[in-house]
């Protein structure tokens, strides 16, 4: 079916409206109309080709909300009429280690991402959320229980939700743990949401001066410049989990040295340039770690997606037309979100 979308044809023009072929549902798929797209780095990273390999057109977006418009003679978990969401993957393998393990964004024989992963639909690699529907396997839709005037707020947790739900989980935040969550944009001030409701003490650091009062809000316990070292310097020492979501190269050292021994930061940001090498020493005496996370699992989503829903958890987001988007990518290079933008897709009509 033609569906109206917003794309880029080269990394760097401008995104421009674009008609894409979505495909007639399969078996096993759903077709959503898509309400909300939230915008993520990733989206950015991807567009402007800043980790190279980016297919074009590119159409991003992995925050996706909406409805069910049609289901395939073999899904039984959904119905027309719906409220649903598709995160940042829509295939893997299903028989890998890691998709018997529920952890499909490890899966051993590569995940397709929602946007630049390989698919035999036109034009041969996957179109993201940017656009006013999807088909997609009923295995990577996710149910939204959040009422309908939160759902635009909701997208984010799609990718922003999941991607700090996941580490925070597994390194085990919650009571009686000191948590640091570095960089307040749209991960970080999802990662100090839910590090809060989980029940952890909650530091948050970022280099805005502007955020201070804003993250006590967002559910800090206390924040911190972290360009300043007299700052930095009181907290040494005293971190169980760091969850670092930077999307810029920096020095990771000023942040290792603030773990207690045997602590845990863990980077989710993926910069276009590399950070310099971390001081091995730091690492070394104190039996820190510096690790990495993606994403999250399908059933873990559902199960974060139900926790905000019970908690009234929801992004803070700035809405916009799908027109506004390059402004939008302007902005958020200039960690100028508070926090999260989100697309109304009724606006690709328009
Ligand atoms: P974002 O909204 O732009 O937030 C990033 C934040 O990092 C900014 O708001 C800013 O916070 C801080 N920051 C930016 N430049 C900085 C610099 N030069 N030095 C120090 N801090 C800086 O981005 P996002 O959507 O949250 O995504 C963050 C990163 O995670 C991106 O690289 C994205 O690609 C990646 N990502 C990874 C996964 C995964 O599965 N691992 C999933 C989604 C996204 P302050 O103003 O508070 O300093
Ligand atoms: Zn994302």
């Amino acid at each position: 079916m033609v569906t109206k979308a917003y794309g880029a044809h080269v990394a760097d023009r401008p995104l421009e409206s674009i008609d894409i072929e979505r495909r007639a549902p399969g078996p096993h798929d759903v077709q959503i109309e898509i309400a909300y797209c939230g915008v993520c780095h990733s989206d950015l990273h991807t567009v402007r080709s800043e980790w190279g390999g980016t297919l074009y057109p590119c159409v991003p977006g992995h925050e996706i909300v909406g409805h069910v418009s049609a289901v395939g003679g073999e899904v039984t978990k959904f119905k027309v009429g719906d409220t649903v969401g598709v995160g940042c993957m829509v295939d893997s393998c299903q028989h890998c280690a890691s998709c018997a393990d529920g952890e499909e964004q490890y899966c051993e024989n590569g995940l397709v991402g929602t946007y630049n992963g390989a698919t035999p639909d036109a034009p041969g690699h996957t179109l993201g959320g940017y656009s006013q529907r999807i088909v997609v396997s009923d295995k990577f839709v996710l149910k939204i229980t959040h009422p309908e005037e939160q759902l635009a707020a909701a997208a984010p947790l799609l990718c922003a939700g999941i991607t700090t739900w996941s580490p925070l989980r597994h390194w085990k935040a919650g009571p009686g743990k000191k948590v640091g969550i570095v960089g307040i944009g749209g991960l970080g001030h999802m990662g100090v949401k839910l590090a809060h409701a989980l029940g952890a003490h909650v530091v948050a650091f970022t280099t805005s001066d502007s955020k201070r009062a804003d993250a006590h809000a967002l559910g800090a316990d206390e924040v911190v410049v972290s360009r300043n070292a007299e700052e930095m310097q009181a907290h040494a020492n005293s971190f169980d989990f760091i969850l670092n979501t930077v999307a810029a190269s920096h020095d990771l050292d000023a942040f290792t040295a603030l773990l207690k021994r045997d602590g845990t930061m863990t980077l989710v940001g993926v910069p276009e340039h590399a950070h310099p090498s971390p001081n091995v020493a730091a690492l070394i005496f104190k039996r820190r770690a510096i690790a990495g996370s993606l994403i999250g699992g399908i059933a873990e989503t559902q199960e974060m997606l139900d926790f905000c829903a019970e908690k009234g958890i929801v992004s803070d987001i700035e809405m916009i037309r799908i027109q506004q988007i390059d402004e939008a990518y302007d902005r958020m290079q200039k960690s100028d979100v508070k926090y999260r933008f989100v697309i109304d897709n009724a606006t690709l009509a328009a």
